[in-house]
Parts: structure tokens; C-alpha cells; sequence
């Protein structure tokens, strides 16, 4: 077996700087075999509890739930969230297609609004204007891990008895005001799929705010079965009681999932270091290109998830992408809108044309970003993107 020991040896210097790419952390290996070795293979074993607790811990959140993707997580929030037939969930036209298909999947419509120009957050005036008596609930990103000022949008919905869900795929550890993203409203969500900070492979996390919505999650996670209380000695046994699916991962992944929260710390240091040395590296070349650079406002606390900047017209995203690549640096753009997709055209409904969302995800443009950037990479991303020329 061939392990990955330095970053050096695998990114030499004329080899291509991949856009993402998995981090080994040390651990990995060791708890694999651990897991391998135990008896249990299936889910909610040792290392779905440590797992388990590790999340719960960092959020003070009492109610955390590992699940098989953040898609899954969301879907589980929906279901909760008691939407079905006639009922309508805003999101944001600018966000990952998961929001919409677990909107879809429960036979509700996604109503697509539009974002901020500065975060690429969700407008609260375009969320407060799209709510009707069928508004059951609201999903929203923390987009690159920046809070789409959860705060506010929990004393919006609140008094009026709408759901508040966090898809916090990129924030995992980052913060709003200094509380936890992913703990202001009544659901959040997390993503271990492999282009996250922290990854199993595949997997998410389903962060809860109340017991009685907890209860029933641990029953939509066991296949609608309370086999979760018969293991705990509450019921004599199981039986099949609600809704549900099998949202459960094994403790194989969670057994990687533990290696990689045991080296948070230094995964997250890694990564900020990338973050840092792009944000000052590019001020100046910004400037003269009139490119800008990711906005961090000061309420956010975010976690080096993503590096974006804004080009000054689709070309030059075309351009600079293009450029980058010819110089052996992937660089990527991000989400296409939603309500103008083929499926939001069909499954939702745009009250007010999302016209920023068109406009950003038409000049967005995202750096390589993982721990396994060292300097001598993050020179080469800085000299290629600043090689890309003015006018
Ligand atoms: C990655 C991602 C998802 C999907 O996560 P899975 O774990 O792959 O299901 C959902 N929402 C956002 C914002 C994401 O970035």
C-alpha cells in the first residue's frame, strides 16, 4: 500500500494544483483497522458516538445525528418539519441543488429567492417578501462558511411559525456573532463528502434544536423503527412507527470521520494559512484588475472553506479560469441559479427574478483550496493568478 507521507512528494512543482483533494490526517488509517477489527460494521457503533459527541461538544448542541450525506440530513429536516403537498420552503436561487430536491422530494414547492451581493448570502427583504400562509419553512447556506446572519433570520421566522434550516455543508466550526453555525435554527446540516474541510467520503451530520423533533429523527434515521430506544433498554422491542428511511452510516465511515475531527485543529490551520496568504497575496492585482475579493464580514467567523473573488464580467471569469488552468492551476466556478435551472424551471417558483445570482455565478471564480497546499503551491496559484493581466 502506497501512503501519502509529504505534500512535497506529491505536488512537485510542475504537476497540476488540483482545485480539492482528500487530506490524509494521520489518523485514518489506524481507526479504520480499529473499526475493521471490531464487531461492528454497521451503524451508530464507538465511533459514531465519539463522532457524535465531537459535534455535539463544538456546537453545545445536545441533539446531533450522523447521517448518510448532508442531501439525506436535509431531506430528514424536511420531513420534520412536517412539509408535504401545498406547502412552500424558500431557499436561495444561488445554493447546492440539495436544498431544492429535498424540498421536491417531500411533493412541496422550493421558492427560489435571490442573495446579497457581498456575501452571496440570502437577501432577508427578498425572504421576508416571498413568504406566504403556505411559507412552512426556510432553508439557507452559510455560503463559504459566512452566516447568512442566522440571527436575524431566526426573529423573522420565528413569531410567525416558520421552520429555520441551516445548511452549513461549508461552515462545520465556524461562527456568527460567536455562537455555532448550524445551532439558530430548528434544524442544520453537515457534509463529509470529500470536497469538505472534514470528510468520511461520503456523509453528513443533522444537528437538532428540540427533543420532540429529535425523537422522531432518531426514528426517520432506523428505517421508521424505534429500534434507537429498544437499544437503549426504553421499549422491549422494535417495531416500525413512523415515516423514515435508512439514514444511517456505518461505523466504518464514522471511524474515518473520527481520525479526521481528532486532527480538526491542524486541518483548519492548514487551510487558513492557504486563506490568509490568497487574501493578502491578491489585494493589489485585484485592485487593478477590479476583480474583488471574497467579503468576510465582521460578525463571521468562517472556517477557510472556499477562497472566491468576483471578476468584473463573465470573460473574465471564462478568462482567468482558462489562464489558470494553462499554468497548471484548477480553478473552478460554482453553483448555477436555481430557479432559471432545468428542474427549478419545472419543480419551483421565482417571485422576483434572481437577478444577482445570474450575475455572480457568471463572474465567480474559486481557488485550489486543501491542506495539502504548502508554499510552494500557494506561490504558484499567487503567480499564475496574478499573471492574469488587466483590461
Ligand atoms: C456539499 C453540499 C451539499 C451536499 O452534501 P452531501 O453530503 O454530498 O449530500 C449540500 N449543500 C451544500 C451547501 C454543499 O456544499
Amino acid at each position: 500500500m502506497r501512503h501519502r507521507t509529504t505534500t512535497a512528494i506529491h505536488l512537485g512543482d510542475n504537476m497540476t494544483i488540483r482545485f480539492s483533494e482528500p487530506y490524509l490526517a494521520g489518523l485514518e488509517h489506524s481507526y479504520l483497522a480499529q473499526a475493521l477489527d471490531s464487531s461492528v460494521w454497521h451503524g451508530d457503533g464507538d465511533f459514531t458516538s465519539r463522532a457524535t459527541a465531537w459535534i455535539a461538544q463544538r456546537h453545545e448542541c445536545e441533539h446531533v445525528l450522523l447521517t448518510t450525506s448532508c442531501t439525506h440530513a436535509l431531506e430528514m429536516a424536511q420531513i420534520l418539519s412536517d412539509v408535504g403537498p401545498g406547502d412552500e420552503v424558500i431557499c436561495p436561487s444561488f445554493t447546492f441543488p440539495s436544498a431544492a430536491t429535498a424540498i421536491v422530494s417531500r411533493g412541496a414547492v422550493p421558492v427560489f429567492v435571490d442573495v446579497r451581493p457581498d456575501t452571496l448570502n440570502v437577501d432577508l427583504a427578498a425572504v421576508e417578501a416571498a413568504i406566504t400562509e403556505r411559507t412552512k419553512a426556510v432553508c439557507v447556506v452559510h455560503y463559504a462558511g459566512v452566516g447568512a446572519q442566522p440571527d436575524e433570520l431566526a426573529a423573522l421566522l420565528g413569531p410567525r411559525g416558520i421552520v429555520l434550516i441551516e445548511d452549513n455543508a461549508h461552515g462545520l466550526g465556524a461562527s456568527w456573532k460567536g455562537r455555532m453555525l448550524g445551532t439558530f435554527g430548528d434544524f442544520g446540516t453537515q457534509s463529509f463528502h470529500d470536497t469538505k474541510n472534514i470528510t468520511s467520503g461520503e456523509g453528513g451530520a443533522l444537528l437538532v434544536g428540540s427533543d420532540e423533533h429529535m425523537a422522531r429523527a432518531e426514528i426517520l434515521r432506523e428505517k421508521g423503527t424505534n429500534r434507537s430506544a429498544f437499544l437503549r433498554g426504553q421499549v422491549d422491542k422494535y417495531t416500525w412507527v413512523d415515516q423514515g428511511s435508512s439514514y444511517l452510516p456505518s461505523d466504518l465511515l464514522a471511524a474515518l470521520l473520527m481520525a479526521q475531527l481528532d486532527r480538526f485543529e491542524e486541518i483548519q490551520r492548514a487551510r487558513t494559512k492557504v486563506w490568509d496568504s490568497y487574501d493578502s497575496g491578491l489585494q493589489s492585482w485585484a485592485k487593478e484588475v477590479g476583480a474583488s475579493l471574497m467579503h468576510v464580514p465582521d460578525e463571521a467567523d468562517h472556517p477557510a472553506h472556499m477562497f472566491y473573488l468576483l471578476m468584473p464580467s463573465p470573460q473574465h471569469q471564462a478568462g482567468l479560469i482558462d489562464h489558470l488552468a494553462q499554468r497548471d492551476v484548477v480553478a473552478a466556478f460554482h453553483y448555477q441559479p436555481l430557479d432559471s435551472s432545468p428542474a427549478g424551471r419545472r419543480f419551483g417558483r421565482t417571485p422576483e427574478a434572481c437577478r444577482v445570482s445570474a450575475d455572480v455565478a457568471a463572474r465567480l471564480v474559486r481557488l485550489p483550496l486543501h491542506p495539502g497546499l504548502g508554499e510552494v503551491e500557494i506561490d504558484r496559484v499567487l503567480e499564475a493568478t496574478t499573471s492574469f493581466p488587466a483590461a
